[in-house]
């Protein structure tokens, strides 16, 4: 196990940053997830923690240790990418081995430790087979089973879980992070699926253009978002931003979907009322949604399904925020204004 850092982390492929001066670091044993759209620089920086891709400027620390300009077996690191790249020809137990074989480690220490892992996986019965015998969830278990035999400090995953139907993705994303609970290394997992990163990471970095918006626990980035950008990443349907008409400088209110109800008159001071226009509703089996306007500004409402919420379609109703559930943001940067002060939302 150990500590990943990069300080200063600079990329830039004929002049163009892909990675813009990026500070992070991972606790020791922790789930790190680097989420973002596409071309947001995540698969770069994962490349340059790996090895596989110099800085133009900056540093990579593991375990308090330069490594910047290491090559990738110097580094400790197993990295498992989209593609498992597994040897077709080699049965399942020749594939977890390979890298000790390269290593030149005693036959009989290459087995227990094929053994174990192969334990860890659940794939001990499927030793003697080939890849073209497995389904994309256990070959995936076979790449990870390969990575883990050489007992890395660290692991990169990049989008793994890519190939899998949606319905694999769900158990698979368990199993996979009960894995690393289990090993207790420290892992730094690329996805651009935000319910992935909410689902598996300890924390999750936020990435855009290169930059690191903010860094913090699933709760933090969804309760507490540095700013616009992450309010609207994160969620959906994404946080409702509406313009706030009494404050003299120019602010966006944020608050989610699920915290807009219905106004009734028992709800006290504590609550912030909105005429609500309801254009739509949609029915999603778990939950409906109500598609609407506050003024000019478009808003959504979310509830329980079997929630009992009478709304006229086409009619205006007062609808109510509680305050802590509403996010001040300064309109013109996207600047979260009202951020609580212990921490949370920490920008790098
Ligand atoms: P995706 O989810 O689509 O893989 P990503 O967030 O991982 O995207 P990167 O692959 O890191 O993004 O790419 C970041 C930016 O750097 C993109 O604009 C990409 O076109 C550019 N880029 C990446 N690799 C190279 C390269 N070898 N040469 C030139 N430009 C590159």
């Amino acid at each position: 196990m150990a500590v990943v850092e990069v300080r200063d982390l600079v990329k830039r492929f004929d002049g163009v940053a892909a990675v813009d001066g990026i500070d992070l670091a991972s606790a020791d044993g922790e789930f790190l997830v680097l989420l973002g759209s596409s071309g947001c620089g995540k698969t770069t920086l994962l490349r340059m923690i790996g090895g596989l891709e110099p800085p133009t400027e900056g540093d990579i620390l593991i375990g308090g240790r330069v490594v910047t300009d290491l090559p990738p077996r110097a580094r400790q690191i197993a990295m498992v990418f989209q593609s498992y790249a597994l040897y077709p020809h080699m049965s399942v137990a020749n594939n977890i081995a390979f890298p000790l074989k390269a290593a030149r480690l005693p036959k009989a220490e290459q087995t227990k430790r094929v053994a174990w892992a192969a334990g860890i996986l659940g794939i001990d019965g499927l030793l003697d087979r080939k890849p073209r015998q497995l389904s994309g969830g256990q070959r995936q278990r076979v790449a990870l089973a390969r990575a883990l035999v050489r007992e890395p400090t660290v692991f990169l995953l990049d989008e793994p879980l890519s190939n899998l139907d949606a319905q694999r993705r769900a158990s698979a994303r368990d199993e996979l992070q009960g894995f690393q609970r289990r090993v207790g290394t420290t892992t730094i997992y690329v996805t651009h699926d935000q319910v992935e990163a909410m689902g598996m990471g300890d924390r999750i970095a936020v990435m855009e253009q290169g930059r690191i918006r903010q860094v913090g626990t699933p709760h933090e980035i969804y309760d507490e978002p540095a700013d616009t950008f992450v309010a609207t990443f994160l969620g959906s349907p994404p946080m409702n931003l509406i313009p706030e008409s009494d404050s003299a400088a120019s602010e966006l209110l944020g608050f989610r979907p699920e915290h807009f109800i219905p106004w009734t008159p028992e709800m006290g001071d504590d609550w912030v009322r909105f005429p609500y226009h309801v254009h739509r509703t949609e029915y999603l089996g778990a939950e409906r949604l109500l598609y609407g306007q506050i003024g000019e500004a478009k808003a959504v409402a979310r509830f329980p399904a079997n929630a009992d919420i009478a709304v006229d379609i086409g009619s205006t109703t007062e609808f109510a925020v509680r305050r802590g559930d509403l996010k001040r943001f300064d309109a013109e940067m996207g600047l979260r204004l009202d951020r609580p002060p212990n921490g949370n939302g920490r920008r790098s």
